[in-house]
């Protein structure tokens, strides 16, 4: 990476004492294809522009950055679209901490590019993108009204980029946030049922799992999940219901850990019958990869796939809903290849979190046909299909199956949304006509 400049060294408050300083509350960062340049809504900000333009890890021409700063909490808000061939951007809204606007930059691209791939694989008809927002260490982040008008401002982000990001919900927020997004703007998913949203993704999440777990034994050549025995790391909201369905698919015992005492409470108490053996752990406690078992699931934390733990792993299958498990997606999943341990890529396996709200727009049915799909295995794009090709293709061209995955979802993610073509990179455009970076919130008042 280049330094170009002071800016990005900033902590995300004193770039907004600079963009006060400057009289800005909206910018722009817009990748210009065909002179391939990053172009910036105001001339003080080129240097970031540039900073971007010249980095090789984490820009991938990302079609545009839209940042604005929050009216009273001092907070930056930003929407981060990478790719949207395939349709709207669609990822959730995060809401984190970060120390320089480099990590803060780094953090919105990195997680936009998932997205694209994560959809892209899903074959959903949404590009990708994310919404980040960065705490303010002065702001109580857990009192409700403060939270209420911040999210209220990000809905407001939203309804100003005129759809060509759909947001959702992610790490920080929860449901009574995208309550507040959705009172400020239609461009938002993972809203409350009560208000016609989806519900909690965690159970069909749960079902994805189970479909990749299949694919994977399917594979190998093992037979179905009857007799396994499977580990699991966390005992939370995606993997309580996992247990639950391993056990209907008869496997033959459960190892499972957390670190929160009454969680492993609750879920021994509620499989009581059944062969779990379940443990309270330290946070830094990785015993149970030792496990000797079938397959091993991270449900957990990421980046727990990595040197330290993968020589460790007994299980010829790693398959598990946590997002990021390889800390080093390149060196952690050569490292699970080369010991001959099948990787079922995380964003290809808990895809469902993100399938089960991104078209809410257009109501609901019971046992909904297009997100049954993904969990069917006679689809194209379902979740044991799309796992058993990749998986295939791995063997056949001895490459980690994270990378084929990622290869597949890139070419899939260039294809053109079949209605729309490519409508929202002309939503950009006529942004950029229409000089989004001088409009401000509808209200200057404060909303509540
Ligand atoms: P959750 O917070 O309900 O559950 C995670 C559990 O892991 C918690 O109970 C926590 O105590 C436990 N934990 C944390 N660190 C641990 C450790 N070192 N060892 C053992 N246990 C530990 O979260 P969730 O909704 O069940 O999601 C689990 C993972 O799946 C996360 O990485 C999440 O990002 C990812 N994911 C979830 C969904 C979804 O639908 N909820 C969708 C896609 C991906």
């Amino acid at each position: 990476m280049n330094k170009t400049n002071d800016l990005i060294d900033l902590s995300p408050g004193q770039f907004i004492d600079f963009l006060k300083k400057e009289n800005i509350t909206r910018c722009y960062f817009i990748y210009d294809a065909k002179n391939e340049i990053v172009r910036t809504s105001h001339k003080q900000l080129l240097p970031i522009a540039e900073f971007i333009q010249n980095d090789k890890r984490d820009f991938m021409m990302h079609e545009g950055i839209f940042l604005q700063v929050s009216r009273k909490y001092d907070t930056l808000q930003g929407a981060f679209i990478h790719r949207t061939n395939r349709g709207q951007a669609a990822g959730g809204v995060r809401y984190w901490s970060y120390k320089t606007m480099e990590e803060y930059l780094r953090d919105g691209l990195r997680l936009a590019v998932g997205m694209t791939m994560k959809n892209a694989l899903s074959g959903i008809w949404w590009g990708g993108g994310k919404g980040v927002m960065a705490q303010n260490p002065a702001v109580d982040k857990n009192n409700p009204m403060i939270r209420l008008l911040l999210y209220q401002e990000f809905g407001e982000l939203m309804s100003s980029l005129r759809g060509c990001y759909v947001t959702a919900e992610d790490v920080g927020t929860d449901v009574t946030d995208m309550a507040n997004v959705f009172m400020k703007t239609r461009f938002t998913t993972c809203i409350p049922p009560r208000l016609g949203g989806s519900g909690n993704p965690s159970v069909p999440t749960a079902r994805g799992v189970i479909s990749g777990m299949e694919a994977a034994l399917e594979f190998l050549g093992t037979g179905t999940l009857s007799g396994k025995t499977v580990a699991v790391q966390g005992m939370g909201h995606v993997a309580t219901p996992l247990i639950g369905y391993l056990f209907e698919k008869d496997v033959s015992r459960v190892v499972a850990c957390d670190i929160n005492p009454h969680i492993v409470k609750e879920v021994v108490e509620q499989y009581s019958g059944y062969d779990l053996n379940a443990k309270v752990v330290s946070l830094d406690d990785t015993s149970i990869f030792q496990t000797e078992c079938d397959i091993f699931s991270p449900c957990a934390t990421g980046a727990i796939l990595n040197p330290k733990t993968i020589p460790t792993i007994k299980a010829k299958i790693v398959c598990g809903a946590a997002n990021n498990q390889l800390e080093d997606s390149e060196r952690d999943g050569q490292a699970l290849f080369n010991k001959g341990v099948v990787y079922v890529p995380d964003f290809l396996t808990n895809r469902m979190g993100i399938v089960n709200c991104a078209n809410e727009q257009y109501g609901y049915v019971n046992n909904d046909p297009f997100i049954e799909q993904h969990l069917q295995k006679d689809w194209e794009f379902s979740i044991y299909r799309v796992g058993l090709k990749v998986l295939q293709e791995s063997r056949a061209t001895k490459t980690p199956p994270a990378e084929v995955a990622l290869r597949i979802a890139n070419e899939l993610s260039m294809q053109n949304h079949p209605i729309f073509g490519p409508r929202s990179q002309q939503i950009i455009n006529s942004l950029v006509d229409d000089k989004w970076h001088e409009t401000s919130f509808s209200d200057k008042k404060q909303i509540i």
